[in-house]
């Protein structure tokens, strides 16, 4: 039977019932692959959540196909969000798959190009916010506790449900929960929406072991790590540029439960772990190689030293090409060659 998306798979674990009208690009399903190159520098099995291949090119799919059906189950017209990118370009999608209007309120100047396209070309209202994403979503959160317009960031309680599912998706993959998991973090909705897909699956015995979840914030954004709201983030990596998470106290207990940890990386270990997936035929956006980065600074520092060969799964939140500027920006240039094949064979080295 054709795929039809993580509500159907997972329907008995999510709050749908027989009369949600179920709204999907078939999101979900994303490949765990195995990294030779991060299992070699760590000694463990590292696996990478590929969640860029989601319909519109991140996780943020996992948790709109389930705010956007239970908005239109309760019959809602306009959904409404504050993004750093992502959330707008999933939100303006799933709308549109339902014949629904979104509006999008992004930090004006500060979200990626792709990112920005996605949400434009899928009709949503875009209003570049003069301010940070913090800003935006303090904005937002008036606007739709007055106006009858759906919140889909990530405090909508749906969206943490729908991406639980990856968690169970992981897990039906390798047959139990990893050792570790590392994941980027923002808004900490998605550490937190991890950390109750495993929760769940092992209280329903699908799964034997929990993971210690170990959560990057990049440097200059790093409020949990700091534990202080930081009024002025900055980072290069747009989609956790975050000062003041929602999910904050949530991914405290996320880290706590699970006899984890919370870290940071700074951008230039983001974008040596962004080249490193690279070279190994993975192209993220610099969110998600935080992930990378962190297990890697963790390994230099002999976290993982009595941990031989246990699986290890980085989530890698969104595709590389949302971000082409940041890629074009770390690499050499094209070569300009005139159309002759002498010069071409020259250059190549021969
Ligand atoms: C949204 C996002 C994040 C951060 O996830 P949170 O749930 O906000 O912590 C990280 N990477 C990418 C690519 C994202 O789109």
């Amino acid at each position: 039977m054709l795929y039809q998306g993580l509500i159907e798979r997972y329907r008995k674990y999510l709050p749908v019932s027989a009369k949600t009208p179920v709204v999907s690009l078939c999101e979900g399903n994303t490949p765990l692959i195995h990294s030779k190159v991060l299992s070699g520098v760590t000694g463990l099995k590292v696996y990478l959540k590929y969640e860029g291949l989601n319909p519109t090119g991140s996780f943020k799919d996992r948790g709109m196909t389930m705010a956007i059906s239970k908005a239109k189950e309760k019959g809602v017209e306009i959904v409404a969000c504050a993004s750093t990118g992502n959330t707008s370009a999933s939100a303006a999608a799933y709308a549109a798959r339902c014949g629904m209007k979104s509006v999008v309120l992004i930090p004006n100047g500060n979200i990626a190009l792709g990112k920005l396209a996605q949400a434009m070309i899928h009709g949503a209202k875009v209003l570049a916010v003069e301010g940070n994403f913090d800003d935006a979503l303090n904005l937002v959160k008036e606007i739709t506790e007055k106006y009858p317009i759906e919140l889909v960031n990530s405090i909508n309680p749906f969206r943490i449900e729908g991406q639980k599912t990856a968690a169970f998706e992981i897990c039906d993959s390798l047959g139990d929960a990893p050792v570790f998991h590392a994941i980027p973090v923002g808004n900490a909705g998605n550490i937190t929406a991890y950390w109750k897909g495993y929760t769940e699956y092992f209280q329903n015995k699908k799964s034997k072991t929990l993971p210690r979840m170990l959560g990057f914030q990049a440097a200059g954004a790093a409020p949990i790590v700091i534990n202080k709201p930081v009024k002025d983030p900055q980072t290069l990596a747009t989609a956790i540029k975050i000062g003041n998470p929602a999910s904050w106290k949530l991914a405290l207990a996320a880290r706590d439960d699970s006899k984890g940890l919370i870290d940071s990386v700074t951008d230039k270990e983001i974008i040596a772990a962004y080249k490193l997936l690279a070279s190994e035929g993975v192209f993220v956006e610099p969110a998600s190689a935080a992930s990378v980065a962190g297990v890697i600074k963790l390994n230099t520092q002999g976290y993982f030293k009595k941990q031989k060969n246990v699986p290890l799964v980085c989530t890698l939140t969104g595709h590389g090409l949302k971000d082409p500027n940041i890629a074009i920006a770390n690499v050499s240039k094209p070569i300009i060659v005139k159309p002759q094949i002498k010069e071409i064979i020259k250059k190549i080295g021969f």
